[in-house]
């Protein structure tokens, strides 16, 4: 087992949980797993045929005075073998809530406790089973919306990041090692490192550390969505525009909460990657003071966005407070919509770097060259790898960069001459940040992070 579980994860407890989601279905499934999994069975599960390794069987699951609560098909796996390591049977039974409730209620008795949230899958890495990026990974993989977003975590499922790491890895345990040596064995005339060795060592490490942490900035995108604003001078069509954008989509397409009357937020999804595409007040000078209040906010949406969207209407002049609001999103990534192409046009805008797209929200003529405008920024910011490796946890993230910051400190120390027993204090630093990242050092704190947001029964 890994360091650190042995002592959080109490595994001679056996678990028990409805794994399916609540309300009515054709089928519904309780879970347990742990050492007294198959006593509960044999006390509860009635068939004709005895229960084996990865057999499917047909049978009456009855409570613990024999009656029967449902007729059930029972799977199970014997340790090590299942995915939780441990003994675990599946009980598919009719899709009614008050039968699961039961089924789970009469485990209870014969010694079962409610699992915790994504125990199931605790115990799979506290097993070795599976590493904790893997772990991290199966819940993205339930929670993902789209289909990139799924493709990616099912890679990650595999083990991929762990492959990807693990070399690493072992490059700093031998380089420290090396160095340990020299300062064990200075007296001895072991060689001892040259600065030069060390450096060049400290550089590769990094620069294969910094090409994993660089497929986060698509990987946080994937996971949060880019932020598209679209902002302009009322009138100029961005209702029509957003209604438009949520058409192209509209199977995913639900309310996000906490909205503010003036920003809507809707979810989207282009060529599989999750767009947040927010509809602001119209921007222009205003004396009335709700209405500045929505500008403000309209301001304040478009700074915080990934893109911006400016759209202008391009059956009437450009305005003052067009150009006020070209100006405001010229630093930011933005795409400029000339809009109403299908009434006769008052202006040509030249590109001038930015991305100008000539549409139609009413008609939806041009639509695609907006979808082609937004899709150029997702793939700026994707990072491709032969692999398809792709880092999306904030938490992997934020330990990659500690592990990056120690050998960063170590090559400065290097430089400097500092002696060995002081830079080697760094690259431990730097190790077990990897450590804690791969799932090697495992805390309570870092256990809740991952699990807490599991579902019961996972
Ligand atoms: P917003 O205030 O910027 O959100 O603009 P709306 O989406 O509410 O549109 C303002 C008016 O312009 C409405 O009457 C729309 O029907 C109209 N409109 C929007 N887009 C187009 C377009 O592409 N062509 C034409 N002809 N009218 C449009």
């Amino acid at each position: 087992m890994r360091e650190g579980l042995q002592k959080i994860v109490s595994l001679d407890e056996t678990i028990a949980a409805i794994s399916t989601p609540p309300g009515r279905s054709a089928l519904g499934i309780v879970r347990i797993s742990g050492p007294a999994t198959l006593s509960i069975v044999s006390r509860l599960f009635k068939s004709e045929l005895p229960v084996e390794h990865r057999r499917a069987l047909v049978g009456n699951w009855v409570d613990a005075t024999g009656e029967p609560l449902d007729q059930v098909v029972l799977t199970f796996a014997a340790k090590p073998n299942s995915y939780t390591g441990e003994d675990l049977v599946e009980v598919s039974a009719h899709g009614n809530p008050s039968v699961l409730y039961r089924i789970l209620q009469s485990a209870f008795h014969a010694g079962a406790r409610l699992a915790t949230p994504g125990e199931f899958t605790l115990r799979a890495v506290a097993n070795g089973k599976l590493d904790l990026m893997q772990a991290e990974a199966i819940h993205e993989f339930v929670q993902a919306q789209t289909e990139q977003q799924a493709r990616t975590q099912l890679r990650q499922i595999e083990g991929v990041a762990s492959k990807k790491v693990a070399p690493i890895q072992g490059e700093l345990v031998d380089l420290i090692a090396q160095m340990e040596a020299g300062i064990d064995f200075a007296e001895d005339d072991v060689d001892v490192l040259q600065r030069e060795v060390i450096e060049k060592q400290l550089e590769a490490i990094r620069n294969r550390l910094a090409a994993v942490q660089s497929t986060f900035e698509f990987g946080r995108l994937l996971v949060e969505g880019l932020r598209v604003t679209i902002v302009g001078k009322p009138n100029v069509g961005k209702s029509s525009l957003f209604n438009r954008l949520l058409r192209a989509d509209r199977a995913i397409v639900t309310e996000i909460p906490g909205t503010t009357r003036d920003v809507l937020t809707e979810p989207i999804s282009l060529n599989g990657v999750p767009l947040r595409v927010s509809d602001t007040a119209g921007i222009r000078e205003t004396q009335d003071r709700v209405e500045a209040i929505g500008v403000s906010r309209s301001l304040e949406m478009m700074s915080d966005s990934d893109v911006t969207i400016v759209v202008l209407d391009g059956s009437s002049p450009i305005g003052d407070e067009d150009e006020s609001i070209l100006r405001r999103a010229q630093p930011q990534a933005h795409v400029v919509v000339v809009n109403k192409s299908d009434l006769s046009q008052a202006f040509e805008l030249s590109s001038n770097g930015a991305r100008v797209v000539r549409m139609s929200a009413l008609t939806g003529d041009g639509m695609g060259d907006l979808e082609a405008a937004l899709g150029a920024f997702i793939a700026e910011r994707r990072t491709d790898t032969a692999d398809d490796f792709v880092l999306t946890s904030a938490r992997q993230n934020e330990a990659l960069l500690r592990a990056m910051d120690g050998v960063s400190a170590a090559r400065t120390a290097v430089a400097k001459d500092v002696p060995h027993e002081m830079i080697l204090l760094d690259l431990y630093a730097s190790l077990s940040a990897l450590n804690e990242m791969t799932g090697e050092i495992v805390t309570e704190d870092i256990l809740d992070k991952i699990f807490s947001s599991f579902c019961i029964g996972k």
